[in-house]
């Protein structure tokens, strides 16, 4: 079998290398001077490639009604994926389930990914022109066994991720489902300038206009100008833009002290009170909030009204943002994009429905994982699936 791969990302190598290791000949065409560009920027540098928690519901996605997802995480699971990179010579750490290259360098994990193909033979085009791919397997007029499309996104252009992927999918006739950014800050109608710098914990509630909780997240906030950052904001902004992209209003409901209940929160207030009578209500906080955070819950609290320790205690574990429609446009931060092929116009292999022999996968597909090596795993689970099994 003679193989084309179209990008050299994480899961065009890794669909490279699992076709070449069951021995088809294996041509990857990248429009870039070199490959695995984006792979490179993970995790800030330290590439975490994969989770010691790998469930579908770690990913989003608005096509998927067959369970897909799920079965090729089965097929392709963390311990699967570990033994793929150990055999490549990578050792690994962990760190809150979450794991990297021993070395903490995506440099590693890239070199062991080129040796790789290289020692299998894999040829690799470099600056390739546009690509034309025809229905009857044709890259750029030269006729292919089966074609695999591993364009990535339209997020990180720098990398390479330049949304022409899509371009080639819809030449082919496929429909894309509606394409947002997704792992990026989630951007609010109100202005946050005063709370600039604060990094605390915090449980996000995404809220539609029904008021219906959609998704929800917890972690660590990074609050900045116009709105928030930090792993758990980010964590539901794919499903954010998928609302706000359908013309509705969405909502984040924050709780400031997820430690705490309502009650529990409104006791301490008494209990610290009683003990500490001459404090003001800022001064009372302290210890439990950032002096920031505390200014600008407080600021809003008339101490004078009879009911303002409900209202302090709905203002820090109940407090509503609006949604800017404006995230849905702004890729510039996202690290991954939410949409694109659905996942019911491919089989278990990745095959494209109705175009034999011709796959797609990774950040092309639509399904998109929270932080924490989701997306690299699912690139290396697509390109395993498409290019054979692991051999
Ligand atoms: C800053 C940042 C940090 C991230 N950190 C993590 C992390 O720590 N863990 C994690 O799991 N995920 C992380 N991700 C997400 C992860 O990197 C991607 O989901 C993953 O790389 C997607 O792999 P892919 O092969 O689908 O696409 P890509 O890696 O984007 O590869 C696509 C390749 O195709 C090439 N290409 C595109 N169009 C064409 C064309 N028309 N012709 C020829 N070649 C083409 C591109 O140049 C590129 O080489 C991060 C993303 C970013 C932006």
């Amino acid at each position: 079998m003679v193989t084309a791969v179209i990008g050299a990302g994480a899961s065009g190598i890794m669909a490279a290398i699992c076709a070449a290791r069951k021995g088809d000949s294996v041509v990857v065409y990248e429009h870039r001077e070199s490959a695995a560009n984006k792979i490179l920027i993970t995790g800030n540098g330290k590439c975490n490639f994969t989770n010691l928690r790998m469930e579908p519901s770690c990913f989003h996605s608005s096509s998927d009604s067959s369970g897909r997802i799920g079965r090729i995480l089965e097929r392709f699971d963390t311990r699967a994926c570990i033994s793929f990179f150990e055999e490549l010579g990578i050792k690994h750490r962990e760190r809150r389930g979450c794991i990297y290259p021993y070395t903490d360098t995506a440099e590693s994990v890239k070199s062991a990914l080129m040796l790789e193909l290289k020692r299998l033979g894999v040829r690799i085009i470099y600056d390739c022109d546009e690509i034309q791919l025809s229905g009857d397997r044709k890259v750029n007029k030269m006729s292919y066994d089966r074609v695999i499309i591993a364009c990535g996104s339209c997020v990180s252009k720098r990398t390479g991720s330049d949304g022409s992927g899509y371009g080639i999918v819809k030449k082919l006739g496929i429909g894309l489902t509606d394409i947002y950014p997704a792992l990026t800050p989630l951007i609010l109608k109100e202005d946050l300038s005063s709370l600039r710098g604060v990094r605390c914990e915090a449980f996000l509630r995404l809220i539609n206009e029904e008021g219906v909780v959609e998704e929800c997240s917890a972690g660590e906030l990074q609050p900045f100008e116009t709105g928030f950052s930090g792993i758990c904001a980010m964590d539901i902004s794919g499903q954010a833009c998928r609302i706000l992209g359908r013309g509705e209003r969405a909502y984040i409901e924050t709780d400031f002290l997820p430690v705490y209940s309502d009650e529990e929160f409104t006791e301490e207030i008494i209990r610290r009170r009683e003990r500490f009578p001459e404090r003001k209500l800022s001064e009372l906080m302290t210890g439990l909030f950032p002096k920031k955070l505390i200014n600008y819950l407080v600021h809003p609290i008339d101490t004078r009204r009879e009911n303002h320790i409900t209202e302090f205690v709905l203002n820090v574990k109940h407090h509503i943002y609006e949604l800017s429609p404006d995230m849905t446009r702004d890729f510039s931060r996202a690290q991954t994009a939410a949409g694109g092929i659905p996942m019911d116009s491919i089989d278990d292999s990745c095959m494209l429905t109705g175009h034999k022999g011709i796959y797609a996968v990774g950040e092309l597909l639509d399904a998109d994982g929270i932080c924490g090596g989701y997306n690299l795993h699912f690139a290396w689970a697509t390109g395993s699936m498409a290019g054979g099994s692991l051999l």
